[in-house]
């Protein structure tokens, strides 16, 4: 702990300091993190001065008063730095969490430290669903396999990019999450082949083996799929079902696929990309749909091939 002396003489530059950026303040010039120095500064004073803060003020309180500091700023964006000061423990990332976790608070984190509270309302299926991130972060194996379980026991339910980095227990989880899509063909949409998800919202439609996605369209990229997708309405343009109406005739392993009028699969991956791409050859249909379509090409291709061996 320092001396009296040090602590006033710290404390007298940083007041100076403080005045410098009271001028910068005025005159337009600050920026927030010139703040963060100085409040972190200040901070280390108290801390050398009167050492770490007392037990009693940590635990429950301290989340309390993250909550509440949340509660008054629904939808907007809040600096990590901001609840350390508030809650004014070292641990406030795990408070956050807890909020998360086990009260079902839907706290946003956007980057590395900013936090966003959707509502104020907790939600209980949410929590739940945290809960069992939390037991399958601890799981063993590697990050995939994770991944996997977690996706497995919310068949049908959206599921978060932050959960699936929170399980996978890596940064770049969603990077897995396409590689299950695009190498294993486990049907999970995105934002790209469902309008009500957002960006970094997730759901896997079935663990069915009969439900594997075309490995195919792994060739189409995401912005032409959400394009054809998009000019289509996001309805399969032979049955004319949208995912409403198939989850309400109970259909919940419904999801779209771009197939491709013109080529079949063997051709499709030597077609010119200019070809491959052109929009007026690609048309939205649901997997089952596009299973058929596909078969029904095939048959056609195999009677043209023996016609042309009997000439
Ligand atoms: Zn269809």
């Amino acid at each position: 702990m320092s001396t009296l002396e040090d602590s006033a003489q710290r404390l007298r530059q940083l007041a100076a300091e403080l005045g410098h950026l009271a001028d910068r303040v005025e005159s337009g010039d600050a920026d927030r993190s010139e703040f963060d120095v100085l409040v972190a500064a200040l901070l280390g004073t108290q801390h050398d001065r009167f050492g770490p803060r007392p037990r009693a003020a940590r635990g429950e309180g301290a989340k309390a008063r993250i909550l509440g500091y949340l509660k008054a700023r629904i939808g907007e964006e809040v600096h990590g730095e901001e609840l350390r000061l508030v809650s004014g423990i070292q641990e406030w990332a795990r408070r956050v969490r807890e909020l998360r976790v086990e009260d079902g608070y839907e706290v946003a984190q956007i980057g590395r430290s900013t936090y966003r509270l959707e509502s104020e309302v907790p939600d209980k299926a949410r929590a739940q669903q945290w809960e069992l991130a939390n037991k399958t972060r601890r799981q063993p194996g590697n990050a995939r396999d994770r991944i996997k379980a977690f996706l497995e026991a919310n068949v049908g339910q959206m599921v978060t990019r932050e959960q699936i980095d929170y399980v996978s227990r890596i940064a770049e989880g969603s990077r897995r999450v396409r590689e299950l899509r695009d190498e294993e063909g486990w049907p999970i949409n995105s934002h790209i082949d469902e309008q009500a998800l957002e960006p970094g919202e997730y759901r896997l439609l079935s663990t069915d083996p009969a439900d594997r996605r075309d490995p195919l369209q792994r060739l189409y990229p995401d912005d032409l799929r959400e394009r054809i997708f998009e000019r289509d309405a996001y309805t399969c343009q032979v049955c004319g079902r949208d995912r409403e109406k198939a989850e309400k005739a109970g259909d919940t392993r419904f999801y779209l696929e771009v197939h491709h009028k013109v080529a079949i699969a063997d051709e499709l991956e030597a077609l010119p990309l200019a070809e491959r791409n052109e929009p007026a050859n690609l048309v939205t249909l649901c997997h089952s749909d596009h299973l058929r379509e596909t078969e029904k090409l095939q048959r056609g291709k195999r009677a043209r091939r023996r016609s042309a061996q009997a000439d």
